[in-house]
Order: C-alpha cells, then structure tokens, then sequence
C-alpha cells in the first residue's frame, strides 16, 4: 500500500480544499477488486499502517489531471530542424508540416514518441492521455506499440488510430482495421480478468479527410465494439464549409445522422460548429475537446460557443502534456474574447476529463465496490468515479509542492490554478495506486527515455528529408 501523510486533499469540482490528513491507497496488484484505488482517507493512518510505502509528507494531494486530446506522434516535433514552407492557412500547415511528419513516422519512432510524450505528462501530474494517433507508413500495430509506452510509464488513456482517406482507401481500410485490432485486444486482456490501463476508440483524422464509405465503416465500428469517435471537426473554417459543398449537410449532422455519436464520443476542436451542431452534440453527450493553445499557434480562430456546450474538456492538440499550462491559456484566451466564464468555469472543464474516463473504464471499477462505498456520486450504474480522492475511487494522484502566499481554499482554488500553481510543484504521482513520480524523480528510466527520443527525433527529422 502507499501513503501520502499530513496532506491537503483538494478536489477540483466542487472545489474543495481539506484540513491536513492521511490518504492511503492499494497498489495494482494488492486488495484483490480493490487494487489501484483509494483505500482510506482520516487522521492516524500512518500510524495504523506502519508497512505502507510512504510517498511524502505534507502539501497538497489532488486527484490527477486528465488531458482529453493529444497527439503522442508530435512528441518529436519540438524544435524540428527541418525546411518546412511557409504556410498560408491551416491547410498548408497540415501539407506542409504534419502530412510530412506522420509519414515519416516508423515503430522505432512511434515508441521513442509515445514513451517521451507519456513521461512528460507524468511529470506535469497527468494521469491519464486520451491520444489521437497517425503513421500512415506504419498503421498495423501502431496503437499496441503506444500501448506499451504507457505500460512501459505506466500511465493511463484511451488510444485510437485517425483514419483518413487522404491516403488512399487502402489506407483508410488500414487505419479503420487497426481501431478494431486494437478494440479486441483490450477486450481479450479484460476476457482474462485484466484491468488494462489503456482502452481504445474508434479515430478519424477530420471531416474533410473521411468519405462516405469510411464514415460508415466507422459507425458500424463505434456500434460493433462498443467505443466513441474520436475526431477533429471544424478546426478550420475549411472543415465546415466543405462538408456542407460536398457534402450538403453540417459536419455533426453528416456524423448523425450515421448514428456514429454517443456519450463516448469525443470531437476535436469544434471551433466553427454552428448552435445547431453543438445542440446536437449536446443531446447526444458528446465531448468537445478544446484545445486553446493549439488553435492560437495555428491561428484557426476562437470557438464562440464554448460556453454553450454541454461537455467541454480540456487537451493540448499535442503542444506537450502540461495541462496546467494549457488550463492558464484556456482562461487567458477566454477572457481576451470577452467571454463570460471565470477561471472556476474552467475548472469544471478540466475536471470533466474525468467523466470521459468513467465512460470508458466504468466496467473495469464498478466490480468489487458496493454502491455507496466510495462517497463521490459516481456515474450512473457504476460505485465509483474518478477525480475524487475518496474509498473506493481509482488511485490516480498527484502530491504538489505549494506554499501559497494567499489563503488557498475551495473558493480560491482555481484563482491558485489559473494565477500561481504549476507543473514545477508536482513533486509525485501515483497512476493506478503505483508510484511514478517520487520526489521529482521518474520511477521509470526517464533519461533512457529522452535520450532514444533525441535519437530517434533526429531520424525522424532526416526522413523527412528523405535521407
Ligand atoms: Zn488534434
């Protein structure tokens, strides 16, 4: 067992800030149905439990950050050292930049980018990436590598793979094939009573990229295995007014009305959706990943409606893992517009990445926990939720370092979040009631990781090139 003593528990909605106490938790493979999660929270703990593997003393403890979408493939793109074309609009930075990037993507490159990309988030006291994955030169297998990546970190996240027509419909057929692989395999690991870290969902790159046919095949995938779509949508001004020239319907209404929408289902960007599209989204439970950095960088423009949605979420669209940073850029942006919501209005976004994880792991903690054991209200039909540091609940948390010089209470917690605290006070995470992070050190052999991801950086760079 671990335990954190002496510390803050802090919830993010309703926000929450608790006097000093114990929190102790089961490792992955102690507590039989309890294993991975919270075990107790009270005074005296430490005293109790003389044999828990004692974390830290004092600070903050909080549940993990969930980053609702990434792209782990763009993990080596940082600083790329490549001729890369000015580009006019957002299409050309796709041409020029990304199309150029993913292809050049091999195995070796896909593992040194999903273990450097995942150790970073564990580091910013991420425990759990949703990723968004494209190697069209490398598709079968792609996602099970990534898998190992978090395995290897041992962090936690839903994986899909993009498919997309601009490849050709071999490549489409490939990248469809691949989400249903990877489906079953994760459905096989639970078959023999495993509790994988990792699940997958049905990927699209984005609306202009997928064809009727692949459209179709990827509702009946969402219906057949029992995931959500993940894909971008409306990024671009360009997204929504093709669908409607080509294809005479709006972007959510064309995925509508194939039924390829559900409460699993998770929609990039969304920045031109018109109030008719988001009403849709919203009456089918849709998540909306907003991701305000990466539409600043690609100067897309800024989402409208935000406010008007039903399920907003937080992700970095693959800028690193820091959802800290992101969160801050997310308010600043905001406000910039004139918008009506308050840092506090964020907070519930980037809390709600967990509802996205319930929904797809919810089998996986619902067995071996009595209704009402764990305090949190949990979502319908399971006895837990993730996000809250009660019994019961997934043992996924972070320990920061944070002398605040302002009273930090329920009531000024996000002005700490959005004005002060950062990913450099994360002094340990724990993923699944398993330490990954202690004292600022990696439990995992993070210099190996960085210094194969800088070679295999340079590969990817040169193969860019073709040398
Ligand atoms: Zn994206």
């Amino acid at each position: 067992m671990i335990l954190f003593e002496n510390v803050k528990v802090v919830s993010f909605n309703p926000p929450a800030v608790s006097e000093a106490m114990d929190v102790l938790a089961y490792g992955p493979d102690e507590g039989g149905a309890k294993a991975g999660r919270v075990a107790k929270v009270g005074k005296s703990l430490a005293a109790e439990y003389p044999e828990a593997d004692r974390v830290g003393w004092g600070g903050y403890l909080s549940p993990g950050l969930v980053c609702a979408h990434t792209h782990l493939y763009s993990a080596l793109a940082r600083g790329i050292d490549v001729p890369i074309a000015p580009s006019k609009d957002f299409a050309q930075i796709l041409e020029h930049l990304w199309w150029r990037l993913d292809m050049a993507i091999d195995l070796p490159i896909l593992k040194a980018s999903a273990l450097a990309g995942c150790s970073d988030a564990l580091f910013c006291g991420v425990t759990s990436l949703v990723d968004h994955h494209a190697s069209p030169a490398a598709i079968d297998g792609s996602l099970s590598v990534i898998r190992e990546a978090y395995e290897e970190v041992g962090l936690r996240g839903i994986l899909c793979y993009e498919t997309t027509d601009r490849n050709g419909m071999e490549g489409a057929r490939a990248g469809l094939a691949e989400n249903l692989r990877f489906a079953r395999e994760i459905d096989a690991a639970r078959a023999r009573g495993g509790r994988p870290l990792v699940d997958g969902a049905i990927g699209g790159h984005a609306g202009f990229t997928v064809g009727d046919e692949t459209l179709a095949g990827m509702a009946d995938a969402v219906r057949s295995t029992g995931r959500g779509l993940h894909i971008h949508l409306a990024e671009d001004k360009f997204d929504a007014v093709d669908s409607r020239y080509r294809h005479k319907l709006d972007l959510v209404e064309r995925l509508d009305r194939v039924g390829a929408l559900t409460p699993k289902s998770v929609i990039g960007h969304g920045v031109w959706l018109t109030p008719s599209e988001v009403e849709i989204m919203n009456e089918r439970d849709v998540f909306l990943a907003h991701n305000a950095r990466s539409n600043m960088n690609n100067g897309v423009g800024y989402n409208s409606l935000l406010t008007k949605h039903r399920n907003v979420v937080l992700g970095t669209d693959g800028m690193n893992s820091d959802m800290l940073e992101e969160f801050k850029f997310a308010v600043f942006r905001h406000r910039e517009s004139g918008g009506p919501w308050w840092p506090g209005d964020f907070l519930v976004c980037l809390d709600r990445g967990n509802r996205l994880m319930e929904r797809y792991f919810a089998r996986d903690f619902s067995a071996g926990v009595a209704a009402g054991e764990c305090a949190a209200v949990p979502p319908a039909g399971s006895a837990f939720a993730f996000g809250r540091i009660e019994p019961g609940c997934p043992a996924d948390l972070v320990l920061w370092d944070y002398d605040p010089p302002t009273p930090l209470t329920a009531a000024t917690l996000a002005g700490h979040l959005a004005y002060g605290l950062s990913s450099r006070s994360v002094r340990s995470v724990a993923v699944n009631g398993r330490v990954r992070i202690k004292d600022r050190k990696a439990q995992f052999d993070s210099e190996r990781i960085q210094a194969t991801a800088r070679e295999q950086a340079r590969r990817l760079w040169n193969r860019m090139e073709g040398k």
